[in-house]
């Protein structure tokens, strides 16, 4: 069995039965078996001795034995790691930074509290998955409607906190959150906003309460544990529909994404959004990639190609949530808008009217329905699984243009082919930004992985050279995430440190999340 770092095996063996007295013997786990459930089945570190495994896991049914596991873990100095579904595939999955951390495992939590269809919010426990709150609503005939990520199998607030998105209106998931509970690492127990308010009856409507606005602090970090969030839902709307915005050429871009800014700002367009080109994708088809390796076709080729296949250099599928007659008003506005550019053509898509039959759904994007889906999984043969290269880009063309062109010749320059991995044009998670998601491949073959991490890092410096920085990332590559963002000698970091030492002397709370170290174990910063 693996003990915590600087901890006895007596004192570690104490605590465990501790922790079972306080949540059952069955719901403490040590043996291997387990503990493969609280690895990351997506490392990049498969076979190697810098893979990230928990010592145990330890599984409290209520607030109270939260409380009572903190003050355990702090009496033996005991490392952590609290996960709500355990399912942050592509960055770590439920395994924590520090190997030998407890994993605090709030699945069993699992009460949906409240749904509000009226004033369109719900009060869930930590183990609640989007599958859980769906299904609820769905047998209590519920108004409303939910915003599930890819894969729909993790939950509210482990999503949440860790700033994910979504693909309907609600997609920034951290902008929903409404109101949450937080146990301290002192066992101490918190609520935020309203919800500090005792009998407070606005808990979920309005977020800011009185005095400094905190919520933001228990988001990517290792500052509390949260056992009730509130999250803002959307009412059903009374239909859906989708139109494609094609233009020809390659420096359309531009004016591509001002008019898409110019509606996304205005709320004519919501929900996430895709950049794609047809004709990259075709060039990739090819042989070549959707990244400009130097030594590829020029663009006045690849114009010309287009011209030839009929392929538009940029597309995108605008989708709109809401009455029929003002969504197809916003369609046709859209349109309207992007005629501007010579060339622009236009596809209407699918369209729905709710409530609709799970069966006349597309199961590949029903997620844009606000119905939790596991289709994302269809990986291509081989793969098996990817880890996160998310940098936040400007939301403009010019930003495109560049970030393609580095990473292409950061992939070059490392000799690795770029059509190994599925680099993505942006989208629109979050508003006023693009996010781009590059999933760089992970299997059990030690040398493919490494060269994953080595593309990982590369990419990651050229973004910081171009100002640009990951909005999340794996547990393996927290530190380096964090180091970026080092603006007057790592000032926010400093900062951070100064909470993290006040609130949490002994450092037992996910150390090393986000890169934010304890004292005990922080390193001396270069
Ligand atoms: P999901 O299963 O919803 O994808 P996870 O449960 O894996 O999400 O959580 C993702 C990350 O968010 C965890 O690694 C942890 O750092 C943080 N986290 C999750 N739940 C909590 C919580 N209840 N309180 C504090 N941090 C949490």
């Amino acid at each position: 069995m693996r003990i915590p770092p600087d901890v006895s095996a007596a004192d570690f063996s104490m605590a465990l039965a501790q922790f079972a007295e306080v949540v059952g013997k069955q719901w403490v786990f040590t043996s291997d078996e387990d503990m493969e459930t609280y690895g990351d089945s997506y490392s990049p570190f498969w076979h190697e001795e810098e893979d990230r495994v928990p010592s145990a896991a330890v599984a409290p049914d209520d607030v109270r034995q939260v409380q009572a596991a903190v003050r355990i873990a702090n009496h033996f100095k005991i490392p952590i790691w609290t996960i709500s579904t355990g399912k942050n595939l592509a960055y770590g999955g439920a395994s924590p930074v520090l190997s030998g951390s407890v994993v605090l495992d709030l699945k069993r939590m699992n009460r949906i509290l409240e749904v509000n269809d009226k004033n369109h919010y719900a009060l869930v426990e930590p183990g609640v998955s989007y599958f859980d709150l769906y299904r609820y609503i769905q047998d209590n005939r519920l108004k409303v409607w939910i915003d599930p990520p890819g894969p729909g199998w993790g939950s509210p607030i482990g999503n949440s906190l860790e700033r994910g998105g979504g693909s309907t209106p609600m997609k920034d998931h951290f902008a929903s959150v409404c109101g949450m509970e937080v146990v301290l690492a002192n066992g101490d127990l918190l609520r935020t906003g309203m919800g500090a308010l005792p009998g407070a009856k606005t808990w979920q409507q309005y977020k800011y309460g009185f005095g400094p606005y905190i919520d933001g602090i228990f988001s990517q970090s290792n500052f509390g544990i949260v056992t009730k969030m509130g999250i803002w839902l959307m009412p059903e709307p009374e239909a859906y529909r989708e139109g494609t915005v094609m233009v020809p050429k390659h420096d359309d871009l531009i004016r591509f994404v001002e008019t898409l800014s110019y509606l996304m700002d205005s709320d004519i367009l919501r929900g996430t959004m895709l950049l794609e080109s047809p004709l990259l994708t075709y060039r990739s088809a090819q042989g070549g990639s959707v990244v400009d390796t130097p030594g590829g076709p020029s663009i006045a080729e690849m114009e010309k190609i287009g011209a030839e296949k009929n392929l538009p250099y940029w597309s995108m599928v605008m989708r709109f949530w809401g009455p029929q007659q003002l969504i197809d008003a916003q369609w046709d506005y859209t349109r309207e808008k992007f005629s501007a550019i010579s060339g622009a053509s236009f596809k209407d898509g699918r369209a729905y009217r709710f409530p609709v039959e799970l069966k006349e759904t597309d199961d590949m994007q029903r997620f844009y329905l606000g119905i939790p889906s596991l289709s994302v999984f269809a990986f291509p043969a081989g793969s098996q699984g990817h880890i996160g290269f998310s940098p936040i880009v400007p939301r403009t063309g010019e930003a495109v243009f560049e970030a393609l062109k580095a990473f292409g010749q950061a992939y070059a320059d490392l000799g690795v082919p770029p059509k190994n991995q599925f680099f993505s044009l942006p989208w629109t998670f979050f508003s006023h930004s693009f996010v781009l998601l590059v999933e760089l491949q992970i299997s059990h073959d030690v040398e493919k992985n490494r060269e994953s991490r080595k593309v990982f890092q590369r990419l990651v410096e050229v973004a910081a050279e171009r100002g640009w920085g990951e909005y999340r990332t794996h547990v393996a590559f927290m530190d380096k995430i964090a180091d970026g963002y080092s603006y007057n000698h790592h000032a926010l970091q400093r900062f951070r440190e100064t909470i993290k030492d006040a609130l949490d002397p002994n450092g037992i709370l996910s150390p090393g999340k986000s890169g934010l170290w304890p004292k005990r174990l922080r390193k001396a910063r270069g």
